[in-house]
């Protein structure tokens, strides 16, 4: 095969059915799953990324019955009715030319619902309610449970199914002592708590038949003290084999894991090396996982025998053509996941449909699209941050004949800070999307031209749209003009040179980031992610034959410089980053013994440095005594072409920054871009 992908792009013979390449987009939970009214959106979107030819889609999880829901009326399967609604769902992917399996997921004690059970009542600690222990006949009904769902994904014409059997959710949790504390059959040895899970298998093969495929996913590194041992992960394997899986697929730290698993500071394919481990021991193929977002690195994996299947899930959120596009020479124009949970994680979380932030499309694809344009319109689009690029290029796709001008002698906005910061290199790969996405839509950009209002009037555009995105914000401390001040921008583009001790003056997105920034030391070279021995031995993740659950003590490498993060308001600093990354970010800096500090007020700063009041009543006063003081004081929208354009009566739009600075971030600017671009 002429392909750089000869790996990736292999079929794979199960025996009974042969899947196109190697890559399986893993489970996610969209949200779309849990009402029978979503699934004609669901069915739409798996079909997109059957077309995009990934070789086996999962789905996200459903629960075999009420006590396996994820939060109540969760997805479920667990009667022939349900699973007649599911037809539309596999009738579309096999329509598509795709296979799909059903991920039969149990809560357990993760269930955010008062029916949950677990093998002991043990509460999880990042769940309020607290499992109901299972008595003997409680078991046989959940294995039952999950037997019946195999059925009915069957009957529902899935190509197969997924048992969820990591992630610390029911399955998981027979394994391990630490959730597990029965006497009965079910616990005690590890025999007998591996008993769930091989039963689960063994029973669902008879009733599915032998021409179905079983994905089962292991926890091969738990990541939680008195996690699975080495021996128990492959003792598991073989038997799960025997019992009669197809593909083995490897799950990776539970959700309570204090270790980040996939956020974009994890190294790319930062646990190939678990899944490989286990290559040998088993007969049956082995798909490993997480921080897998580009084709080379996939290739890479599986050339050198790590695996024989890779899972991706969010990079087929980000773009579901992932595959067609590798097939045919075309990776670079893939939309690569940067791994920010912003728009997939972080919405599950909080209850709303999952979507990406690079692709606003992900499951809203009957919704927004792209349709041809029936009149051509001359566009200008002013600022080519992440807004002005979508909005840009989705108007140019549609046949428009558009104009973007950028300030800057490049293209990116505030992404080209974002990139700079240590965790975050992932953020140039959306600039390299977009790069491509401008030539090959055929905007015409004008870099290095700032766009001024008489120009935009004189060349009479039918449509004027502002991205330009935003300022600093002045915080008006007195003494911010000593030379020791320093805004974000000097510190990220190495305009001025920092000290050894920096005070950062609010506690943002952008603080955090600029706090992160300055306790690192040399940055490594441009395009190149963090050092996976350096980021395992940060976390305290090690091999799981030396240690239990794959965790030991954390070693952090000590900080570049001491540094001073600060904010007015009274709360946790860092209370209100994302949901998913916050806890990331808060326990990065702390690693780097960064001072947080709450509910300050800014006095003045001079030559000893800055001085601050605090307390209750903001009696005491405090000189913090530092080189330099970073101000990330929040941003203001910059929108001076807005009055003139209006003026002159210039059909206009504002789009991201420029429109709201406040709960600005690219997700909302991206979205905004594209959301116009479909609509004008
Ligand atoms: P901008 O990105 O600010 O782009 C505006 C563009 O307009 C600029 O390139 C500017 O040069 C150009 N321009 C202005 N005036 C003119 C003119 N008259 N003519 C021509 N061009 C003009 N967001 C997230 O969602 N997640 C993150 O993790 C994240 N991390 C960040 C980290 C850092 C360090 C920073 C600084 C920001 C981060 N952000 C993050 C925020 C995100 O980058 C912004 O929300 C996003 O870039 C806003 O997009 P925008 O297109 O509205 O504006
Ligand atoms: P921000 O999140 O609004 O934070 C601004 C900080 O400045 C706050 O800590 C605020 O805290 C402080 N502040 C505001 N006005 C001030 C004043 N007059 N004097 C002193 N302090 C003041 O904004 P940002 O950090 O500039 O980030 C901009 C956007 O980029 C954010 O909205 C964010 O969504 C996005 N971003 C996201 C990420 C991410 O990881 N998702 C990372 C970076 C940026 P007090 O008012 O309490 O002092
Ligand atoms: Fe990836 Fe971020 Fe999109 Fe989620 S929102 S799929 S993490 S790029």
């Amino acid at each position: 095969m002429t392909t750089p992908y000869p790996h990736l792009l292999a079929p794979l013979d199960l025996g009974f059915t042969t899947l196109p390449n190697r890559v399986l987009m893993g489970s996610m939970h969209t949200g779309l799953e849990d009402r029978r009214a979503t699934f004609p959106r669901l069915a739409a979107y798996f079909a997109e990324r059957a077309r995009g030819g990934v070789g086996l889609i999962v789905t996200g999880g459903f629960a075999p019955n009420v006590e396996g829901w994820l939060s109540p009326f969760g997805g479920r399967l667990a009667t022939p009715r349900a699973a007649l609604a599911h037809r539309m769902i596999t009738g579309a992917v096999h329509a598509d030319g795709g296979k799909i399996a059903l991920q039969i997921l149990h809560a357990g004690r993760y269930g955010y619902s008062p029916f949950s059970v677990a093998p002991s009542r043990i509460k999880a600690p990042i769940n309020p309610f607290t499992p109901r222990a299972l008595s003997a006949a409680g078991v046989e009904r959940q294995i039952r449970a999950f037997v019946r769902a195999g059925a009915l994904a069957r009957e529902a014409g899935y190509d197969g199914v997924e048992v969820m059997g990591s992630e610390g959710y029911f399955v998981n949790e027979f394994l391990v002592t630490r959730t597990n504390k029965r006497t009965d059959r079910w616990g005690g040895s590890y025999e007998n708590r591996m008993r769930l899970p091989v039963e689960i298998v063994s029973r669902l093969r008879e009733a599915v038949g032998r021409d179905f495929i079983i994905v089962y996913r292991i926890s091969m590194l738990d990541l939680v003290p008195g996690g699975s041992s080495w021996p128990e992960v492959v003792r598991l394997a073989k038997a799960i084999e025997a019992a009669g899986a197809t593909i083995l697929n490897t799950g990776i730290g539970w959700h309570e894991a204090r270790v980040p698993t996939i956020a974009t500071s994890v190294p790319r394919a930062a646990f190939a090396w678990v899944t490989r481990k286990l290559k040998g021991e088993v007969g049956i193929p082995l798909c490993t996982t997480n921080r897998i977002n580009v084709p080379e690195v996939a290739e890479r994996i599986l050339a050198e025998g790590s695996a024989d299947m890779v899972s991706m899930a969010r990079p087929l959120l980000a773009d579901a053509a992932f595959v067609k596009k590798a097939r045919e020479g075309r990776a670079t124009e893939i939309n690569t996941c940067i791994a920010c949970n912003q728009a997939c994680l972080d919405h599950v979380f909080s209850r709303k449909t999952a979507s990406c932030l690079v692709n606003p499309r992900a499951c809203h694809e009957t919704e927004l699209v792209f349709a041809s344009v029936a009149r051509k319109k001359r566009i200008a689009v002013v600022g080519a941050g992440p807004a002005g690029l979508a909005c840009a290029t989705g108007l140019a796709e549609r046949g428009h004949d558009v104009h973007l001008f950028e300030a800057a002698a490049e293209i990116g906005g505030q992404f080209n800070l974002a990139r700079r910061i240590p965790g975050k290199e992932e953020f140039a790969e959306t600039l390299r999307y977009f790069r491509g996405r401008v030539q090959a839509t055929g905007v015409t950009l004008k870099l290095g031209s700032r766009a001024a209002a008489a120009e935009l009037i004189e060349a009479k555009y039918d449509e004027v749209v502002l991205a330009t995105g935003v300022v600093p914000r002045d915080p008006r401390i007195p003494g911010q003009d000593h030379p020791m001040v320093l805004s974000y921008l000097d510190v990220l583009l190495g305009r001025k040179p920092v000290g050894r001790s920096v005070a950062v003056v609010g506690a943002g997105g952008i603080g955090f980031d600029v706090a992160e920034f300055l306790v690192h030391g040399e940055k490594p070279a441009e395009g190149t992610g963090p050092d996976l021995a350096l980021w395992m031995k940060e976390w305290g993740v090690t091999d799981p034959e030396t240690s239990a659950g794959g965790l030991t003590e954390p070693r952090p490498e000590p900080p570049a410089r001491k540094v001073t993060l600060l904010q007015r308001k009274k709360s946790r600093p860092g209370a209100g980053l994302a949901k998913t990354t916050g806890w990331i970010h808060r326990a990065s800096l702390k690693m780097k013994d960064v001072e947080m500090l709450s509910g300050v007020q800014y006095e003045r700063i001079d030559d000893r440095g800055l001085t601050i009041r605090f307390g209750e009543k903001l009696e005491k006063t405090r000189r913090i005594e530092v080189d330099n003081v970073v101000l990330c004081t929040g941003q203001e929208p910059l929108r001076d072409l807005e009055a003139p354009l209006r003026e002159a009566g210039v059909s206009l739009h504002l789009i991201g920054g420029a429109d709201v600075a406040g709960e600005l971030d690219a997700k909302r600017a991206i979205d905004q871009g594209t959301r116009l671009a479909a609509r004008l």
